[in-house]
């Protein structure tokens, strides 16, 4: 595993895989450490993760500075990713108990009711670009049902693995609880069939999810799938404009634009696209783009050079069939993977800046006559992760069924939150994080019946 900093090309740090011997190793420590932890009681578990927020809170300044270096968030961003790592774990420490009580159903039984077990060896399969959160977002809520977790992280950001090894081992959490492998993806695939592991997630792209789906479905083997998405943020006529373009720019270049719940497409209504597209455009061309250590900066480089190339050439084949560029176009002249804040007008459902993700600080803007074609411009696509819809509250209410994704906002960006389920359908993936329906995706959910 090599560590590259995408700022200046440097190599941070490389570290081995582990041995066979060592991942069989792990794996025993898992099984055992499950048969431990399941008998747990709650408040104990309970106790852990809130020594984790704490460790979390005291370890702020260089956890985030270890994300900037290995995948180039901004700083500021960085430390809210770490302050919400810590909430999610007071969260689900708080309302876990709750949330796994058994239910009584009234049925002609004496008694009936549902349990909520733990399922057993999680394997856990994460990407770079929110190194910290998309690892807490599963280990919290699964490890509070008494699962244990085995991380195999993205190859692109290897400290941060290390790192969050680290903060269970301060936090006190028991052997086998939750560990990492330094893996090849060859190896997680033959780790996926391994009968001491019970179920898996995956955070990534949709083709990551189909390999990896493809074996858990021969294994019968329970998955959950976070997977890309391609979110439409549809403006109307009638929406606060000001706050519009702020949360647009927000939305689509937060996290250097590589988010799946970014605002990828826009979509907007013709009677106010002039004056969108006139104010959208200063705000990008206003984006400080730089070393992500900087407080100063809005944007840093892409995480990898592989994946500026993918987005470049994406713009390109976009522009190639009808888009227009108003603004950047083109990868920095400077080291670092850095791509310039660019924004797409004329974009049409085939071009690829609409039809495929894009990971990067790429906005495509497409006109729509009326709300009904911005709707069905919006559900077009494979992809049905998050959307959002900008107009007045009321009319938002309105329009929210008619939108095909797993998550609708009503004049505010797409965002994960502890207490809200998070996840896709489509191409986007299945399963939910977070809230109760994320809780009870890695337990075995039992029913009791006693005549
Ligand atoms: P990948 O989907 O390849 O990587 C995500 C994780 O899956 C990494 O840990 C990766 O390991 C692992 N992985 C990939 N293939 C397999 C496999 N066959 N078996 C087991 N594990 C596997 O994403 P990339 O980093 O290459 O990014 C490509 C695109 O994916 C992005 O441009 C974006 O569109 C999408 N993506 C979506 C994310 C999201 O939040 N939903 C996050 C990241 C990417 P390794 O790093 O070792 O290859």
């Amino acid at each position: 595993m090599r560590a590259i900093n995408p700022t200046t090309e440097e190599l941070i740090a490389e570290f081995p895989d582990h041995t066979n011997d060592e991942v069989v190793e792990r794996l025993n420590a898992a099984r055992e450490g499950f048969e431990r932890w399941r008998h747990t009681p709650i408040v104990e578990r309970a106790r852990h993760f809130r020594l984790l927020a704490e460790e979390l809170r005291r370890g702020i300044s260089h956890l985030s500075r270890r994300m900037t270096d290995e995948m180039g968030k901004p700083i500021a961003q960085a430390r809210a990713e770490v302050e919400k790592c810590a909430w999610a774990c007071e969260y689900f420490a708080d309302h876990a108990g709750t949330l796994l009580e058994a239910r009584h159903i009234e049925t002609e039984a004496s008694d009936s009711y549902v349990t909520y077990e733990p399922l057993g060896v999680v394997l856990a399969i994460m990407p770079w670009n929110f190194p910290l959160w998309q690892v807490f977002r599963f280990a919290a809520p699964a490890m509070m049902a008494g699962n244990v977790a085995l991380l195999k992280h993205a190859s692109s950001t290897p400290g941060c693995a290390r790192d969050i090894v680290e903060l269970f081992d301060a936090a006190g959490f028991p052997p086998g609880t939750f560990q990492h492998l330094f893996i090849s993806n060859r190896k997680t695939e033959e780790l996926i069939r391994h009968s001491d592991v019970a179920a898996l997630t995956l955070t990534g792209s949709t083709r990551a999810g189909r390999q990896v789906a493809s074996i858990a479905g021969e294994s019968l083997k329970k998955c959950v799938l976070e997977l890309g998405g391609s979110d439409p943020f549809v403006v109307l006529a009638d929406c606060d404009l000001e706050r519009t373009v702020e949360k647009a720019v927000q939305g689509r270049f937060q996290n250097n634009g590589q988010s799946c719940i970014a605002a990828k497409r826009f979509i907007v209504e013709e009677a106010i696209y002039d004056a969108f597209i006139a104010r959208f455009k200063s705000a990008i061309e206003a984006l400080k783009v730089g070393d992500p250590h900087d407080e100063a900066i809005d944007v840093g480089p892409m995480a990898r050079k592989d994946l500026r190339d993918e987005l470049h050439k994406q713009v390109k084949r976009s522009l190639r069939q009808g888009a227009r560029c108003l603004v950047g176009g083109e990868p920095l002249d400077r080291p670092g993977y850095f791509y310039a804040p660019t924004l797409l007008v004329d974009v049409t459902p085939e071009m690829p800046a609409f039809a495929e993700e894009t990971f990067g600080p790429v906005a495509a803007v497409v006109r729509a006559r009326d709300t009904d074609e911005a709707i069905g411009l919006a559900n077009t696509s494979n992809f049905g992760l998050g959307a959002s819809i900008w107009t007045s509250r009321s009319r938002g209410h309105n329009l929210v069924g008619r939108l095909r994704a797993g998550f609708v906002a009503v004049n505010e960006i797409v965002k994960s939150d502890p207490r809200l389920p998070f996840g896709g359908i489509k191409d986007s993936g299945f399963g939910r994080e977070l809230a109760a329906e994320g809780i009870h995706e890695f337990t075995n959910i039992k029913t009791i019946y006693v005549a």
